[in-house]
C-alpha cells in the first residue's frame, strides 16, 4: 500500500483519509502546550500547506472556533470545498490570550451558524462540543448537544461528535453522538476504552494529541513519529489521528509513517 487510506466514518456514508490536518496552528500561536513557540503560516504557506495536505490523499480537516483565526482562513484558503470533510467545534472560545467556555443552546446555534459564514459553508461536515474537561456537567446539564442534534435534522450539521477528556464523558456522549475525538498515544491510554465503544456502535473514533502535541519520546533509535503511529494504528477502530502541523515535510512523513503502521497492520 502506497496510499494514505480512508476509512468509513463509523456507520456514515462519510469517508475520512486516516491522517487528518489539525489548524491550530494556522490560527494561534498563544495560549498553547507546544515544544516551542513558532510563527502562524502567512497565506502563501498555508495555501501549499493544504495543497500538500490534498496531494498526499488527506481529505480531513479539523479545526474550531478557538483556534484564532483557524477558521476564517480556512473559509478563504479551501478553494475546492466538495474535496474536503471539515470538522469544527462549538462550546469553547479562545480571545486576548485566554479560553471561556459557553455550552448554552444560543451559544451553541450562534457558534455553528458562525462557522459556516467562516467557512464559506451550507453545510458543516462535523460538528464536536469541544468539552471544558467537565465532560459529564456539560453532557447533563448543558443544552449543547440538544442543540447541535436540532442542528442536525435541519441540515446544517452531517455529523455531531464530543471532543472530551474522560472515559465517562466520552462514554455517555456516545449514545446520541456519531463520533468521538479522544486523545491517544503510548503516554495516554486511557480514552482508548471510548474508541472500543465507538467502535462496537458503529461511531466514527478520531485521535487528537496522537504526537504528543510534538513532545515526542525517542523509542530505542525508532522513529518517533513512525512509533507513536504503529503504537495507535495497532488499535482498531480507530478512524482518524489528527496530526497538527503546519510544516509540509512533517505531514508527509506523517502520511508516510501512517501507510507503514496501517499496512504493518492489516
Ligand atoms: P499533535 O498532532 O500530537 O502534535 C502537533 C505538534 O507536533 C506540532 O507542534 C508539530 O509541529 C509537531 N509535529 C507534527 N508532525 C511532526 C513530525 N513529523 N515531526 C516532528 N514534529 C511534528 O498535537 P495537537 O496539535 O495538540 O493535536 C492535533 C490536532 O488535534 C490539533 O491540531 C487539533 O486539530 C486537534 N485537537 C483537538 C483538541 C480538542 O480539544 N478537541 C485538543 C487538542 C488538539 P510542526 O508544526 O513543526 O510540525
Amino acid at each position: 500500500m502506497n496510499t494514505l487510506p480512508r476509512r468509513n466514518l463509523g456507520n456514515s456514508p462519510m469517508r475520512v483519509s486516516c491522517i487528518g490536518l489539525g489548524t491550530v496552528k494556522l490560527g494561534r500561536n498563544q495560549g498553547v502546550k507546544y515544544p516551542s513557540g513558532f510563527a502562524i503560516p502567512d497565506d502563501r504557506a498555508a495555501r501549499n500547506l493544504l495543497a500538500r495536505a490534498q496531494a498526499l490523499g488527506i481529505n480531513l480537516i479539523d479545526t474550531a472556533p478557538a483556534y484564532g483565526s483557524s477558521e476564517e482562513r480556512l473559509g478563504v484558503l479551501l478553494k475546492d470545498r466538495q474535496q474536503w470533510i471539515i470538522c469544527t467545534k462549538v462550546g469553547e472560545e479562545f480571545e486576548q490570550g485566554k479560553s471561556w467556555f459557553d455550552f448554552s443552546a444560543a451559544h451553541t446555534r450562534h457558534s455553528v451558524e458562525r462557522s459556516l459564514t467562516r467557512l464559506r459553508t451550507d453545510v458543516l461536515d462535523m460538528v464536536l462540543v469541544h468539552s471544558s474537561g467537565e465532560d459529564l456537567q456539560v453532557l447533563q446539564h448543558s443544552d449543547c448537544l440538544g442543540t447541535l442534534l436540532d442542528l442536525k435534522a435541519e441540515g446544517k450539521v452531517k455529523a455531531v461528535g464530543f471532543s472530551g477528556k474522560t472515559v465517562a464523558g466520552g462514554l455517555l456522549a456516545l449514545r446520541d453522538c456519531d463520533v468521538v475525538m479522544v486523545t491517544c498515544n503510548p503516554a495516554a491510554t486511557g480514552e482508548l476504552a471510548v474508541i472500543d465503544a465507538a467502535a462496537t456502535a458503529g461511531k466514527g473514533g478520531l485521535i487528537k494529541k496522537g504526537l504528543q502535541s510534538g513532545h515526542l519520546a525517542a523509542d530505542g533509535g525508532k522513529d518517533p513519529v513512525q512509533a507513536n503511529l504503529d503504537f495507535i494504528f495497532t488499535h482498531t477502530g480507530i478512524t482518524s489521528v489528527i496530526t497538527g502541523t503546519v510544516n509540509p515535510q512533517h505531514l508527509e512523513h506523517n502520511v508516510a509513517c501512517a501507510i507503514r503502521a496501517i499496512s504493518g497492520g492489516e
